[in-house]
């Protein structure tokens, strides 16, 4: 245990900080730290940074002595190009996470899958039997296969789905049929009859669903975003989505949050908004996450999660 107390920044709105404060003191006790951690700081005095969007400082110069930048949240496009952010930059990568974000995917493909949807509106349609293709019948493509994505695509892959992965480098998980670079994507494109988009935003991922990507996807297939809402070029996909080409769209995030309340997805009939709830971190895993990279830094061991700036992500 070292002799002066670790210094934590935790830069969170104060509905958070009632729940991470006593995960976090719990996580670093455990973990044998002694830290002293609050909202507030005078930035020189600062060893760890905990950083949420909209919360954080908005110039880390000051903090000329933080080791380390750790983000709560796994998307850290907010931050990456941030000029003034010097230090080591980690994401959140945590069990709750990505448990979380399998079972909306998993939720969500199966509803396309099954043809919920005529299921529940079926009141007034009558008897007329609809029997789904088995899952190893249904192909799935998920976009992005890290932490989440891949978590995700093995799931999928579990329940029986054929699935078709893409990633920037190429990953091995079985029962997933791994596929990188533009012929990579134009492959699981042309037959995801269900696609996930699980990849950060990036200057190379940015409205990767455009008018082109789109019309390579079978006609009618199920569209599931919980990645971020620029990975789509939106006009183009109001446009697939009114021609039949995309069937149907679930949508748990956009470039702006919370969707404008004019925004045409609301009241489309073939969208399915969900207000960024796909996952979320959850502290009682988190501050494990949080005060095992501390516990890392301190012993002189590389950070697990480290983003790289100059990909992005
Ligand atoms: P990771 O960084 O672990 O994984 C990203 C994946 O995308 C990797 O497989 C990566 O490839 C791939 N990728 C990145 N750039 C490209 C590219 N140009 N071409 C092809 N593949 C690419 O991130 P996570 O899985 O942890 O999270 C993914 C995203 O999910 C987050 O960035 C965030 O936006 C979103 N998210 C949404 C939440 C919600 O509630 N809606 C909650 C949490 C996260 P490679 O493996 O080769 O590096």
């Amino acid at each position: 245990m070292s002799r002066q107390p670790i210094r934590v920044l935790a830069a969170l709105p104060a509905r958070d900080w009632a729940e991470w404060r006593p995960a976090l003191a719990r996580a670093f006790a455990e973990a044998g730290l002694r830290v002293e951690m609050a909202r507030e700081m005078a930035p020189a005095a600062v060893d760890y940074i905990l950083y949420m969007p909209g919360s954080g400082p908005e110039d880390f110069r000051p903090y000329a002595k933080a080791k380390a930048v750790l983000s709560l949240w796994a998307g850290i496009e907010g931050i990456v190009q941030d000029e003034t952010l010097t230090q080591p930059l980690t994401r959140m990568v945590d069990p709750g996470l990505k448990e979380g974000m399998r079972d909306y995917v998993v939720g969500h493909v199966m509803r396309a899958h099954l043809g919920m949807d005529a299921d529940i509106c079926r009141r007034d349609a009558g008897w007329q039997p609809h029997v789904p293709p088995l899952a190893r019948d249904r192909r799935v493509g998920v976009l992005g296969l890290g932490a989440l994505g891949g978590f995700c695509a093995s799931a999928l892959a579990g329940l029986g789905f054929q699935v078709l992965g893409w990633s920037r480098r190429r990953k091995a998980l079985a029962g997933v049929t791994c596929h990188t670079g533009a012929q990579g994507l134009q492959a699981v494109l042309s037959r995801a009859e269900i696609l996930v988009l699980l990849l950060p935003l990036t200057a190379a991922t940015e409205n990767i669903l455009s008018t082109e990507t789109l019309a390579l996807l079978p006609k009618g297939a199920t569209l599931i975003n919980p990645g971020r809402g620029a990975l789509i070029d939106d006009a183009a996909l109001l446009a697939a989505l009114d021609s039949g080409q995309i069937g149907q769209a679930t949508l748990d995030v956009f470039r702006t949050e919370p969707l404008p309340a004019d925004h045409p997805y609301w009241t489309h009939p073939k969208v399915t908004v969900t207000p960024h709830i796909a996952s979320a971190t959850r502290p009682e895993s988190a501050a494990e996450a949080i005060a095992e990279n501390i516990r890392r830094s301190e012993a002189g061991e590389t950070l697990l999660h480290l983003v790289d700036r100059s990909a992005g992500y």
